[in-house]
């Protein structure tokens, strides 16, 4: 195998088209080290993306994510579909850490080159999505994988990212991690197009269920009607139950957004966010790179009142501006 510096973006590029996993893993780093040069491979890629489906799939940690998304992913292959998983870890600091844990929890799906599964640590002390998963999500829809599963962990606004890049998001209960459905608590159960009450082989499970249902019911009567409505379906992933169900219904859902034209106002939803944050990633890398220099000077001044906030925020924009058009 010849050096990875030695490997041009192009032909990186072509061995994605050509669904190689081992360009599609190169890539993929390239896009996480962030280095300027990979900004062209992976413009190409993105103009290349064959609209795959893709499937956010979230909840709090120890829900079962993981054990579900593998098991979902084996009753997929069976219809013959190239799966990939993207995983948001933000628990793992290392993607040499994580590497190895994909080949662990790949469990009898090492070897299958029909599913492809990346962990990815989140960058920076802001958390949310990795600034690559999406480009990985690129990557794999480029390649010609047919669904790609974003799996995050975590609360809150990491969540609400995924439902902004995703065209179905499943959110992901289960018995035994409190008294509470863990996703009111998060601020996630309206994000929904799928809920899942995971381990129902256990005895408090039908608690869980009735719990969730009790609550979407007092949340209909105050939505907007819908093409869809969301529905509960109860999995485990131990005794394999409910899996053909859950990718039932993700086909499903896919189905009614093309039907009912709700699937074009979704790839608006995520070009907007997908513009806005790779904004917001530019300006916040730049401000970085000026932070010793131009933004201490204006610490300085606005700390001894010798400018206003926005006077000063506007000269920190205007000198860096130019740079970043560059
Ligand atoms: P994640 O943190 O949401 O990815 O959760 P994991 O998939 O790592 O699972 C958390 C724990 O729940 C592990 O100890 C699993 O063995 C267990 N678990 C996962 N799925 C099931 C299930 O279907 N039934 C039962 N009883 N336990 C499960």
């Amino acid at each position: 195998m010849k050096p990875m510096a030695a490997i041009s973006s192009q032909e990186l590029v072509k061995g994605v088209f050509e669904g190689r996993i081992s360009a599609i893993a190169r890539m993929i780093t390239r896009a996480e080290s962030g280095d300027k040069d990979s900004e062209e491979a992976l413009g190409q890629i993105y103009k290349a993306s064959r609209n795959a489906h893709i499937v956010g799939i979230t909840g709090v940690p120890g829900s079962g994510k993981s054990t579900l998304v593998a098991e979902l992913c084996k009753t997929l292959r069976k219809g013959g579909r190239k799966i990939g998983v993207i995983a948001v870890d933000p628990t793992s600091p290392f993607s040499g850490g994580a590497i190895l844990g994909d080949r662990i929890r790949m469990g009898e799906l090492v070897g299958d080159e029909g599913v492809f599964i990346r962990s990815m640590a989140t960058r920076g002390a802001l958390g949310g999505l990795s600034r690559a998963t999406l480009p990985a999500v690129d990557i794999l829809d480029a390649a010609g994988y047919d669904m790609i599963i974003i799996e995050t962990v975590g609360v809150g606004q990491d969540e609400v990212d995924v439902v902004r890049s995703a065209h179905t998001t499943v959110v992901v209960s289960a018995p035994g991690l409190g008294d509470d459905i863990q996703a009111i608590k998060a601020g996630i159960l309206e994000i929904a197009d799928i809920h899942v009450v995971s381990k129902c082989d256990r005895s408090d499970a039908n608690k869980t269920i009735s719990e969730l249902k009790n609550m979407l019911a007092i949340g209909l009567g105050l939505s907007e009607p819908s093409a869809w409505t969301p529905s509960v379906i109860a999995t485990s992933a131990t005794k394999n139950e409910g899996i053909d169900t859950l990718a039932e219904a993700i086909d499903a859902h896919l189905d009614t957004l093309k039907k009912s034209g709700e699937w074009q106002t979704r790839r608006l939803a995520m070009a907007e966010m997908r513009l806005l944050k790779t904004a917001e990633d530019i300006l916040r890398d730049q401000f970085e790179r000026h932070r010793a220099g131009k933004v201490q000077a204006l610490v300085k001044q606005l700390t001894d009142a010798e400018i206003e906030p926005h006077g000063a925020a506007r000269k920190l924009l205007k000198d860096v501006w130019k740079e970043i058009l560059q």
